[in-house]
C-alpha cells in the first residue's frame, strides 16, 4: 500500500481518491475548496490545509485539476510540489492538459530528482465512480510499472502509450472524437424530432447499429429529456478542443472536422453554457435550425 497526496478533488478527484481510499492506500488530499477537502475526509482520507501538507511524507502525488495554468502553479509554483516533496517521489498528474506543458513539468521535475507521469483519463464520472477508467499514461516504462498497481485501482484500460506528454496528445485524440460524435448525435436528434420520429425508438435502434457508440449508450436518455447537468463541462471540453487544435499545428497536420467541432463547443460556452455537460452541443445545433 501507498502513501498517496492527492490534490484536485473535484468531479472526478473526490471519486478517484474515495477509490485509492477504498483499496487501502493512505491519501492525504488538498483542493482550494475547503468543502472538497471535509468529502475526501468523510470518505477516510486525511486532509491537509495545503499543497505541502499534501505532499509531506507522499511517495506517490497525484494531481487532477483543470488545466495546464493549474497544473503548472501547482506542480512548479512557490510552496508548490515540487517544492516539497523529497527526491525519488513518483507525480502522476492525471489532469487532461497541453502535452507541452506535460514535458516541461517533467523536465523541472527531473532536476529535483522527482519522476513524472502523464496520465490522463477517459470514462467522465461513471468511470471514476466505478473506478473503469481508461488511463493512458506518458513517461518511462519503469515508472509505468511502479505506477500500474495504483492505475489498477482507477481504472481498467490502462495503456503506456509512449514519452512524456504522449498520454495527454492520445487524450487530446480521445476529446476531439468525444466532441465529434456528441455533435452528430445532436444532429440526429434534430433530424428525427424535425421528422416527426421518436428521438428514444430511433436512437435505441441506432445503437444497435453500425451508428451505435459509447456515447448513445451513456447519454441518450438525458439528452432526449435536455438534462444537461455536468458531467463534463462544456468549458473544459473547450479547453480540450483548444489542446488538439494546437496539437494538430504542431505536428503540422489539419484536421477539418475537429476545427468545426471546436467552433459548435465554442459557441456553446459563448451561448452561456459553459457550466453545462457537453452533451449541451444540442442547444447549439438546434438553435441553428431555430428549433
Ligand atoms: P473539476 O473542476 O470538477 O475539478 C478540479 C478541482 O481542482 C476543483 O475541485 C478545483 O477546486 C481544484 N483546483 C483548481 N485549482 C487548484 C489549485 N491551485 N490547488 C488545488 N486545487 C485546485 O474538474 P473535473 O471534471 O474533476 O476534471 C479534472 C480534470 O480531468 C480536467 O483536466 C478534465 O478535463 C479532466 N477530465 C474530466 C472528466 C469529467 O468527466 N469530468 C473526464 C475525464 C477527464
Amino acid at each position: 500500500m501507498t502513501t498517496i497526496g492527492f490534490i484536485g478533488l473535484g468531479i472526478m478527484g473526490s471519486h478517484m481518491a474515495a477509490n485509492l481510499i477504498q483499496a487501502g492506500h493512505t491519501v492525504t488530499g488538498y483542493d482550494v475548496v475547503p468543502a472538497a477537502v471535509d468529502r475526501m475526509a468523510q470518505a477516510g482520507g486525511k486532509p491537509a490545509a495545503d499543497i505541502a501538507g499534501a505532499v509531506n511524507g507522499a511517495e506517490v502525488v497525484i494531481t487532477m485539476l483543470p488545466d495546464s495554468p493549474q497544473v503548472a502553479e501547482v506542480v512548479l509554483g512557490p510552496g508548490g510540489v515540487l517544492a516539497g516533496v523529497r527526491p525519488g517521489v513518483l507525480l502522476i498528474d492525471m489532469s487532461s492538459i497541453a502535452p507541452e506543458t506535460s514535458r516541461e513539468v517533467a523536465a523541472a521535475a527531473a532536476d529535483r530528482g522527482v519522476r513524472v507521469l502523464d496520465a490522463p483519463v477517459s470514462g467522465g464520472e461513471q468511470g471514476a465512480i466505478k473506478a473503469s477508467l481508461a488511463i493512458m499514461v506518458g513517461g518511462t516504462a519503469e515508472d509505468f510499472e511502479t505506477a500500474r498497481p495504483i492505475f489498477e485501482d482507477l481504472g481498467r484500460t490502462i495503456v503506456h502509450v509512449g514519452g512524456h506528454g504522449a498520454g495527454q496528445t492520445v487524450k487530446a485524440a480521445n476529446q476531439l472524437m468525444v466532441a465529434g460524435i456528441i455533435s452528430l448525435v445532436s444532429e440526429a436528434i434534430v433530424l428525427l424530432e424535425a421528422s416527426g420520429v421518436d428521438g428514444e425508438r430511433g436512437l435505441e435502434v441506432l445503437a444497435g447499429g453500425l451508428a451505435g457508440n459509447r456515447i448513445l449508450d451513456l447519454k441518450s436518455a438525458t439528452t432526449l429529456a435536455r438534462q444537461f447537468e455536468p458531467g463534463f463541462r462544456i468549458d473544459l471540453h473547450h479547453k480540450d478542443m483548444g489542446i488538439a487544435l494546437a496539437s494538430a499545428r504542431a505536428a503540422g497536420v489539419a484536421l477539418p472536422v475537429t476545427g468545426v467541432v471546436a467552433q459548435l463547443v465554442a459557441a456553446a460556452r459563448a451561448q452561456g453554457h459553459g457550466s453545462l455537460d457537453h452533451s449541451a452541443l444540442l442547444k447549439v445545433v438546434e438553435q441553428l435550425s431555430a428549433r
